[in-house]
């Protein structure tokens, strides 16, 4: 069976790293002429941690991941702790580690894995036009006019999925009412105390901070509210002193963090979002990650849910004797979870609105997605 995976993001990557190990002979076609370090951080709870040690990834990400002791949640203003979550713990809880990375080092790691398990799978510079369902197999359409066959399809081409618009629905992105501001700071330019993990929230803003590459740089992610935004794209440059602006109001250690951002540089974007979509499959066509369930990163689980899905989808096709009966119990499967989690991201947010005190975040702890098990657990909703 021929499967073509579209999009490189850490999605396609997952998934090629899964069917790989499955025995499946996969493409990864991804539309960038080379894959580049967008400069930010990530997190990776235990469910998908657990899901890359089986894919081979552990050893590697332990090379450069950090797992800070704690995570604490602050009053935005006097930077009181609100709630603390113990995080070093979460090997023995979870059966797998809690880790902040650098996202250059997740990709990295894995385009080198997959290199090695499956040499020339990551095909770059392709560019997926159109693709036509033709009853057992996909025809699809480049944007330099080639065209090719595969037997199945999965379009993991991010939260502007095309193939989304095109095949399951036309609605386009929408504007959440939020814009994030990122950098990363050289911690040598940090006194001590600062070198740490911290979400400062309150006033319809916040700023979570976090160490990744060995803690020698400290990643932020700061968001605020907007009525609108126009422009697209990760790397739109803000200019500081506006940025400073935005957030003067935060305590003292927080905001002399963000002033030191490497060279100076912020970046800029607004987040988007899509309505739910019921199903995500049509015939041999497969929707994943982002391209099929966008959610707001205030939970940290978008690409883990990503992963999730690489991990179930090949689980699926493994388990059924057709891939139209595999998409199904994929569908399944992962809908009610998604959701779940599509909807604590959302109430996260709003709960980062008003005045921080000791209820803001109660009943609403992150913890409940960790010990979601996408290697081992059952396949039905
Ligand atoms: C501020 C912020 C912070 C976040 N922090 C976290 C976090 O800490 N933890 C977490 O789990 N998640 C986090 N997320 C979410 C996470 O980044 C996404 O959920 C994840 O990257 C989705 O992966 P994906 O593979 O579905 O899509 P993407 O990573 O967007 O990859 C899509 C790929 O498809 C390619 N592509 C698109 N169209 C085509 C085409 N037509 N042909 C070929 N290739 C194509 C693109 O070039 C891209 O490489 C965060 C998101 C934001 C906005």
């Amino acid at each position: 069976m021929k499967i073509a995976i579209i999009g490189g993001g850490i999605g396609g990557l997952a998934t090629a790293l899964a069917m790989t190990q499955a025995g499946y002979a996969v493409t990864v076609l991804e539309r960038s002429n080379q894959l580049v370090d967008l400069g930010a951080g990530i997190t990776l709870a235990p469910n998908a941690t657990r899901v890359l040690y089986h894919l081979g990834l552990g050893p590697g990400l332990e090379e450069t991941s950090v797992t800070p002791p704690k995570t604490e949640y602050r009053h935005y203003r006097t930077g009181a702790v609100i709630m603390r979550m113990m995080t070093k713990n979460f090997r023995e809880i979870y059966g797998a580690p809690y880790m902040r990375l650098h996202r250059w080092d997740l990709q990295h790691a894995m385009i080198t894995r997959l290199a090695q398990i499956a040499p020339g799978a990551l095909r770059l510079g392709a560019h997926v036009e159109r693709l036509e369902p033709r009853g057992d197999h996909v025809a699809l359409a480049f944007a330099d006019g080639r065209t090719e066959t595969a037997d199945l399809v999965v379009a993991a081409d991010g939260i502007r999925s095309a193939i989304r618009e095109s095949l399951f629905s036309p609605a386009p992105p929408e504007f959440t009412g939020f814009v994030a501001w990122r950098g990363l700071v050289d911690t040598a330019d940090l006194p001590p105390h600062l070198r740490e993990s911290a979400v400062a929230f309150g006033q319809g803003r916040h700023i979570n901070r976090y160490l990744v590459r060995r803690g020698e740089l400290l990643n932020f992610v700061a968001v605020a509210q907007r009525d609108q935004w126009e422009a697209e794209g990760w790397t739109i440059a803000a200019p500081l002193d506006e940025f400073l602006a935005e957030f003067s109001s935060f305590d003292e250690g927080t905001r002399t963090v963000i002033s030191r951002p490497v060279r100076g540089q912020v970046f800029k974007w607004g987040l988007f979002g899509r309505p739910w979509l019921e199903r995500w499959s049509s015939g041999r066509v497969v929707l994943l990650g982002d391209a099929a369930h966008p959610m707001l990163p205030f939970l940290g689980q978008g690409a883990a849910n990503a992963i999730e899905d690489a991990m179930i989808l090949t689980r699926c096709l493994t388990a059924e004797t057709s891939p139209e009966r595999a998409f199904d119990l994929y569908q399944r499967t992962r809908g009610a979870r998604v959701r779940g989690a599509t909807e604590q991201a959302a109430r996260r947010g709003d709960r980062y609105l008003g005045e921080p005190n000791e209820d803001s975040l109660k009943g609403d702890e992150p913890g409940v997605q960790y010990a979601y098990d996408a290697v081992a657990g059952p396949l039905v909703g």
